[in-house]
Formats: C-alpha cells, sequence, structure tokens
C-alpha cells in the first residue's frame, strides 16, 4: 500500500497533482477541501458548519474535519492506498491519521511537499478564481489569510513526518508533467 499526504500551500498545484498520481499507482484521492465544497453544495449540516470557516479561509475545527475524513477512509477500505491532499494540516490531525492508519494495519508512506513561493501562489489563486467559482479564491485578503495560517498552524505538519524520516520537498515550479516527473521519483526511491 503506498498512503501519500500531498503537502503544500493553497495554490501550489496539489489537486491538479492528485489527478495524475491517482491513475499512476491506482490510489484513492481524498482532498478535505472537496469533501466539505461537496457538502456545501448540499447543505448539509456538516456543510454549514464548515461555510463560516471556509469562506473567511481560516481551517475548520479539527474534530469536524477529522470525523469527516475518518468516515471517508472507512467507507473505502478496498482500495490500493490513499492520496491524503489538504489533510492533515494541524498537529492534532496529523496524530489522527497516524492512529486511523495504524487501525487499518498500515501506516503513512510518505509525505511530499510542493515548494512554491507566496508571490506565486498568490498570482495562481487569483488567476484559478476566475474560473473554479470558488469565493475563497477570489480575494486576495482571503487568499493572504490562507497562506498565513499555511504558514503558521500547518508547516509543524512536515516537521511531524521529517522527524519520522518521511518528508520530501519537490520543487513546484514548472510545467505539469515536469513536477509529475518530480514526485514520481520520490515515490519510487523511497515508497514503492
Ligand atoms: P482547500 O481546498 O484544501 O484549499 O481547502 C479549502 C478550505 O477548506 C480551507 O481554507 C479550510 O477552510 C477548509 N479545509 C480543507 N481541509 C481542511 C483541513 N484539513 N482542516 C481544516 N480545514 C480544512
Amino acid at each position: 500500500m503506498i498512503n501519500l499526504i500531498l503537502f503544500g500551500p493553497p495554490g501550489s498545484g496539489k489537486g491538479t497533482q492528485a489527478a495524475k498520481l491517482v491513475q499512476q499507482y491506482d490510489l484513492l484521492h481524498i482532498s478535505t477541501g472537496d469533501l466539505f465544497r461537496y457538502e456545501m453544495g448540499n447543505n448539509t449540516p456538516l456543510g454549514q458548519r464548515a461555510k463560516s470557516y471556509m469562506e473567511k479561509g481560516e481551517l475548520v475545527p479539527d474534530e469536524v474535519t477529522i470525523g469527516m475524513l475518518r468516515n471517508k477512509v472507512e467507507a473505502n477500505p478496498d482500495v490500493e492506498g490513499y492520496i491524503f491532499d489538504g489533510f492533515p494540516r494541524t498537529i492534532p490531525q496529523a496524530g489522527a491519521l497516524d492512529n486511523l492508519m495504524k487501525e487499518l494495519f498500515t501506516e503513512i508512506s510518505g509525505l511530499i511537499m510542493l515548494d512554491v513561493d507566496d508571490d506565486e501562489i498568490v498570482n495562481r489563486i487569483l488567476e484559478r478564481g476566475k474560473s473554479s467559482g470558488r469565493p475563497d479564491d477570489n480575494d486576495e485578503t482571503i487568499v493572504r489569510k490562507r497562506i498565513e495560517i499555511y504558514r503558521s498552524e500547518t508547516t509543524p505538519v512536515f516537521d511531524f513526518y521529517a522527524a519520522q524520516g518521511k518528508a520530501h520537498k519537490v520543487n513546484g515550479i514548472g510545467s505539469i508533467e515536469a513536477i509529475f516527473d518530480r514526485l514520481c521519483k520520490v515515490i519510487e526511491e523511497t515508497m514503492d
């Protein structure tokens, strides 16, 4: 099993690369952002709860996010592995994910960070906002807030997995294919 965390700031290309990795390695892609947007689109109680946080660019509380992630994993036990995209974003989420993997008699194979600088990210997200229909992609203040939260609350997750010898970084600037090749190289050299 390969259980991969695709890590990096908002707009670093995680969703794009996850879609390609899923095909290459036959994994299940789980994006907590997509799951929240689906719940919001269906106006479920979970979606309603997440909405106020997402609109401000803040993190949805851990217990809500962890519960949703756990349900999704437990509903899909017979897979070759998982790609986690946008999760974990806090240390408690990382701890919960490690426990969940243990319960399934497996573990996180590795985390790969897509490394992209702030100015490039802001430009990419605002560009994506023209067609994504995501309100949190259209307002530069919210975009910068998301990046600030990534730096303060989410980057410690990289160190959490670095302490386990499982964290890797690839350059997230370049063509989609070039970045994909870099990711595959890390996966094949360290996890496959
Ligand atoms: P994303 O699509 O990954 O950029 O996520 C969009 C928004 O969903 C974030 O700004 C958060 O409000 C919320 N969200 C997604 N994943 C998480 C998570 N792991 N923990 C908390 N909030 C999350």
